[in-house]
């Protein structure tokens, strides 16, 4: 298995290549040649096994350049004993027809741990192939979820040093204390006076940026990325897909005859193009529904095939999605155009200049036919999280919520009335404060207060990775300028400059 870049079909490389280097240097992203199959027999075989079986299996068609004993590395250091009873993407089903993908068991408690835990595992394996000797730097820009799991994948992770940026007013005060009370030798954490856009803007420029990359070569130094730009981060979050569709089959021969639909809360694209590729291989999924929040970028894309950045940016209660420049949409494009890199480069440099671009009809009509999309204001998100507790005393988050609204209002819609896979991404207890606001409780000041009136009220328990917080000794507490971020990294690598 090859991969070329979304920008240059020349840019040929391996698996360990792409994951090594995370970005091709004209700024493209990595995606495979060919999407591999898989058989019922295949599916059969996944059945049988557990969830690291389930990744090995899975890998095995992508990762071509990685041998049996580096998967079997891999996936036992992510996925054994980093989760709650060992079962990473467990599903709960709250009625017939709905079922609810718990994907936030992990030691961050948010969906990004999937893919997170084993990144650092594939990363270093992927440098061990590829560039021998050198030190990497992850660099990460995170609206929240990112950065904490990011850090917590690669603490202490031998001959890695990572950096994050999270916008200073733009996460949740809980993913803040995640993030600015991180252990570990090799991490560093800095907020910025901007939004996540800016961020990930700062970060790219970085990455691309040769002058610095040259100096970093000169201290045996290079780049990486732990966003889902990286295809290690992309790769991992398939394969709950396909664990989950899985693990439905166990509802009887009946149940899936007419496929599923999955519904993902979107930001960056990351994991509803994961749901794709699944598809593709061959999961029985007949939509995706993209549920976004009041920054409805995706949802006008979908309904009118212009992407058009030009609007206000909104600072909502589901803040991991608060983004207007949805990365790896750019290879949905190039899958969608067949792999067209002359045109996706075009769009992405419409994108940039004008902050907008259009698509042909024909790639309009590939997307209607994979993708529906919604959104859902602040009110109905809490609306959605009440309701959902008051129906089937299953608390959600507000990521979630979005999702089961946006959901509600396809079914009502289109009457499709196929079983739902919804994509749960963040523990209720991250977002502490606004669930309990939606259940219609009084939010204290503190924030481990509400913690505690939130676990009395629902009857439910603290996730650890959260309770052990309120002890936990803050260590980072910087900000600086967006203009400032290349200095910020080159200062906390000790470089001279
Ligand atoms: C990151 C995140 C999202 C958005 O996922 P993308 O892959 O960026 O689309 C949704 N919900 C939560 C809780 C997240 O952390």
């Amino acid at each position: 298995m090859l991969y070329n870049s979304t920008r240059d079909n020349n840019a040929v490389v391996e698996s360990a290549s792409a994951i090594a280097h995370g970005i091709s240097v004209e700024g493209g992203l990595f995606v495979p040649q060919s999407i591999p199959s898989l058989t019922n027999e295949d599916f059969q075989n996944l059945k049988k096994l557990d969830y690291v079986g389930r990744a090995q299996y899975v890998f095995k068609n992508f990762l071509t350049d990685f041998t049996d004993d580096e998967l079997k590395y891999c996936t036992e250091g992510a996925y054994k004993g980093s989760f709650d009873n060992d079962k990473p993407a467990p599903i709960k089903s709250l009625d017939d027809s709905l079922n609810i993908l718990e994907l936030w068991h992990g030691p961050t408690c948010a969906f990004k741990d999937l893919a997170l835990q084993i990144l650092p595992y594939l990363l270093t394996t992927s440098a061990s192939k590829v560039s021998s000797g050198k030190k990497t730097v992850i660099l990460v820009a995170t609206s929240g979820d990112t950065g904490k799991a990011a850090l917590e994948g690669f603490k202490d992770v031998k001959d890695t040093e990572i950096m994050v940026f999270y916008p200073n007013d733009g996460v949740s005060a809980m993913q803040q204390l995640q993030m600015n009370t991180q252990k570990g030798e090799n991490v560093h954490v800095c907020a910025i006076n901007g939004n996540f856009d800016d961020a990930q803007s700062g970060v790219k420029t970085i990455f691309t940026d040769n002058a610095i990359k040259e100096i970093l070569a000169k201290n045996n130094m290079e780049f990486s990325s732990a966003n889902s730009i990286n295809w290690g981060r992309l790769a991992p979050q398939i394969i709950y897909y396909i664990s989950a569709y899985c693990d439905l089959l166990d509802k009887g021969e009946d149940y899936l005859k007419d496929g599923f639909n999955v519904v993902v809360p979107t930001g960056n694209f990351g994991n509803i193009l994961a749901a794709y590729y699944a598809k593709i291989m061959g999961v029985p999924i007949n939509k995706l529904i993209c549920a976004s929040n009041s920054n409805n970028v995706l949802t006008d894309f979908i309904s009118t095939g212009t992407y058009d950045r030009n609007r206000s940016f909104y600072t909502t209660i589901s803040p991991s999605m608060d983004i207007l420049i949805s990365s790896n949409l750019e290879r949905m494009l190039y899958e969608l155009t067949g792999h067209n890199d002359k045109q996706v480069s075009l769009w992405q440099d419409s994108l940039k200049n004008e902050g907008k671009y259009t698509v042909t009809d024909e790639v309009f009509e590939k997307l209607k036919e994979h993708f529906y999309g919604g959104f859902c204001s602040e009110e109905k998100t809490s609306e959605t999280i009440k309701e959902t507790f008051k129906k089937y005393g299953y608390l959600i988050d507000t990521h979630t919520a979005v999702a089961v609204s946006v959901y509600n209002d396809y079914k009502a819609n289109t009457a499709d009335n196929r079983p739902v896979l919804i994509a749960s991404t963040a523990s209720p207890y991250k977002f502490a404060n606004s669930v309990l606001e939606a259940i219609g409780e009084t939010v204290p000041a503190d924030e481990f207060d509400a913690v505690k009136l939130l676990s009395e009220k629902t009857n439910t328990v603290i996730p650890s990775p959260i309770a052990d917080l309120e002890n936990a000794k803050v260590r980072f507490n910087n900000v600086c300028d967006k203009e400032d971020m290349c200095k910020v990294v080159l200062d906390r690598l000790g470089i001279n400059h």
